[in-house]
């Protein structure tokens, strides 16, 4: 975090959003979701992250603190995040309730982006709240895939899926359109204070569901450490 925080030229920046953690500093795979106020003069690196991954005693979600557990500020695979200065200033408040269609909230404001500004490539980081209702998740196992996982269903069939219950507090980094940057366009982490946390897909609860948001539009996208080859999956 705190070198990605000087390749964005916000040295002692905040961070949020979606990756993975570090599996050579946790152990194991798992859900990581980035809160992180980078290391400036003078000041060492704040980390109010959490972490999630499998419960090896039941198999269910075990949610963490991750400065509980580790020191460090690392990530590991990939991470979706967005950068501020970490000041107060106005921000894009969402309000909704009800799920009319079947998208997902973050999906539903990406191509309301696309849909109003299709020339442009727009980028939105933020958190919400979903206040009511339950919401579906996945969590990487603890080991890696031994094989490769070539297709969207072979990735699904490794993850574990969860049903997990509001409030639940999620971080989001969506751009509307790629750039030609070879972007995932959506990606959002959820945490919870009752333990439960993971990647989150959509609340599975439409009639009921409730949503608060809070959201900055980018001046910038960055993208490093660009893989020289890509592929199609798991991109949204
Ligand atoms: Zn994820």
């Amino acid at each position: 975090m705190n070198v990605i925080s000087k390749e964005v030229e916000l040295p002692g920046g905040f961070f949020l959003g979606a990756g993975a953690v570090a599996s050579r500093v946790v152990g194991i795979n798992a859900e990581f979701m980035p809160i992180v106020l980078t290391e400036a003069e003078g000041r060492p690196a704040v980390n109010g992250s959490y972490f999630s991954c499998i419960n090896p005693v039941d198999g269910q979600c075990l949610q963490e603190k991750y400065s509980d557990k580790f020191s460090d500020c690392h990530f590991g695979l990939m991470a979706n995040l967005y950068a501020c200065e970490g000041k107060p200033g106005k921000v894009i408040e969402v309000l909704a309730k009800k799920r009319t269609g079947d998208q997902s909230l973050v999906t539903a404001l990406r191509k309301a982006l696309e849909n109003h500004y299709p020339d442009k490539s727009l980028a939105l980081g933020g958190t919400f709240v979903i206040q009511k209702g339950k919401a579906k998740i996945h969590i990487m196992p603890r080991e890696f895939s031994a094989c490769p996982l070539n297709t969207n269903d072979e990735v699904n069939n490794w993850l574990k899926h969860f049903e997990v219950c509001a409030p639940l507090i999620c971080q989001s980094v969506l751009v509307s359109k790629d750039p030609g940057l070879d972007l995932r366009i959506e990606h959002t982490h959820i945490f919870s204070h009752h333990g439960e946390g993971g990647h989150y897909y959509i609340d599975t609860t439409p009639d009921i569901v409730e949503y608060v948001g809070y959201f900055m539009p980018a001046e910038y996208v960055y993208r490093i450490d660009r893989p020289k080859e890509t592929h199609a999956v798991g991109r949204d």
